[in-house]
């Protein structure tokens, strides 16, 4: 048998064999000629939500209006956490969904600060989202008291360098504020052992689970993490735009404090009383009026995740990204790709990023056809790389094989030359 049949075969065995294939029906899917390998920047629509916010909009809204705050509304950020808390090792007082991750990153990394007083350090990496290092950054600069950020670098863009930890986490460091796994390379970090060096050191640790929560197990009670954040849109699939969430552990919420001091934070909000006296629990890091039609998509998405089984869903996600590699070794590399998210499977979250200096326009062609008719939707980070996101609960090992032979068809024959190097709005 040709190799390329062979490598097809395996899909379609791995497909036929694997135990949550079912899951895939789960999801709107209304173009089956497109490959969706964007799971990590926007998951798929669960066919259940249409109907829960059909539910949300026509029965709780538009018939039982107000009274659905007390019925079904008010409580919705909790009763969420505590679904996500099972997501990611917590427990389910731990978690609340409001506002979004860089608000969250915000509020947390300003009370993380507020406990550490004296302490002038923010440690990060160069992996960071951007989003996450302008929250930092801001906060440094009007807390004004001469906090700096120092970031962990990487040699090879890949991975971050280890061993630099210890030294750049010392006792100067008031906060350790990281990506679990990094937006670009898919780069994972052991999170107990960052922890543990933080906390060694007497610093107070705050994980970004953006491209973490709902591809791989996450375990914050643990690690012993003191704070997490974390967005809802990508394997989670909420939605565009779906609220965020937050972790503060336990010992830690009678203490912390909220930089924003809205009504929702407050002990009891309708007694309208005129100074702030702050829930102890996680709802003091609430602000204002829950986001309800957004947030009332995240529970199907949920459930879903959660009848798969987080550990199931990473044991496909590394069996899918290594054939990824695979695929890539025998027909990309040789003709001008690298890899760009790391080998071992350990050090990696649930996307490979393919490099090639003429990324963007073979992304562009990837969307708009392969010169078979093959549309495979990506995105692409600057500078140079195309993000293939696994969405293990519905990515098949066939939109594998299919993506990677579009790619292989559109750089062979050159056909994204055509394609403009010009970048659109969202990439
Ligand atoms: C996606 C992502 C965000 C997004 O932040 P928003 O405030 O929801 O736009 C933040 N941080 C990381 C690490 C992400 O991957």
């Amino acid at each position: 048998m040709d190799k390329k049949l062979s490598l097809r075969k395996y899909a379609q065995e791995m497909d036929a064999q694997d135990h949550l294939k079912e899951f895939r029906n789960e999801f709107m899917n209304n173009d089956p000629q497109m490959i969706y390998m964007d799971g990590n920047s926007l998951g798929r629509l669960p066919l259940k939500t249409i109907s829960t916010l059909d539910d949300v909009i026509m029965n709780e809204w538009g018939t039982q209006l107000i009274r659905s705050w007390n019925n079904n509304w008010v409580n919705a950020p909790s009763e969420l956490g505590a679904k996500i808390s099972q997501l990611i090792g917590a427990n389910p007082d731990e978690v609340l969904v409001t506002d979004t991750t860089s608000t969250n990153l915000f509020k947390l990394a300003t009370a993380g600060l507020y406990e550490k007083p004296g302490r002038k350090k923010i440690v990060s990496d160069v992996f960071n989202f951007p989003s996450d290092l302008y929250i930092l950054q801001g906060v440094a600069k009007y807390l004004n008291q001469g906090h700096y950020i120092e970031l962990i670098p990487s040699s090879d863009d890949i991975h971050i360098d280890i061993d630099r930890i210890k030294s750049i986490i010392d006792h100067d460091t008031a906060l350790v504020s990281l990506s679990h796994v990094a937006f670009k390379s898919a780069y994972m970090y052991d999170m107990s052992q960052i922890t543990e060096t933080a906390h060694k050191a007497g610093a107070i640790v705050l994980w970004d689970l953006s491209h973490s929560t709902g591809s791989v197990p996450v375990n914050l009670n643990l690690c012993n993490v003191d704070l997490a954040v974390g967005c809802t849109y990508k394997y989670l699939n909420g939605g565009p735009g779906s609220p965020a969430y937050l972790y503060v552990h336990r010992d830690l919420q009678p203490t912390l404090q909220s930089p924003i001091w809205g009504w929702f934070a407050d002990a009891s909000p309708f007694s309208f009383k005129l100074e702030f006296t702050p829930t102890p629990d996680i709802r003091k890091f609430s602000t204002g009026t829950p986001h309800i039609l957004s947030m009332k998509a995240i529970s199907p998405a949920l459930d879903l995740l959660l009848e798969a089984n987080i550990q199931r869903l990473r044991e496909k996600s590394v069996l899918q990204t290594d054939y990824l590699i695979s695929l890539a070794d025998e027909w990309l590399i040789p003709i001008g790709f690298g890899i760009g998210s790391p080998r071992d499977p350990k050090l990696r979250g649930s996307h490979i990023s393919l490099k090639h200096p003429d990324a963007y326009q073979i992304n562009q062609n990837m969307i708009y056809g392969s010169p078979s008719g093959v549309k495979v939707i990506p995105d692409f980070r600057e500078p140079d790389n195309i993000r293939l996101g696994i969405a293990p609960i519905y990515t098949s090992f066939e939109d594998i094989f299919l993506a990677i032979e579009a790619i292989r068809e559109i750089a062979e024959q050159n056909t994204y030359k055509g394609y403009s190097k010009q970048r659109s709005a969202v990439t």
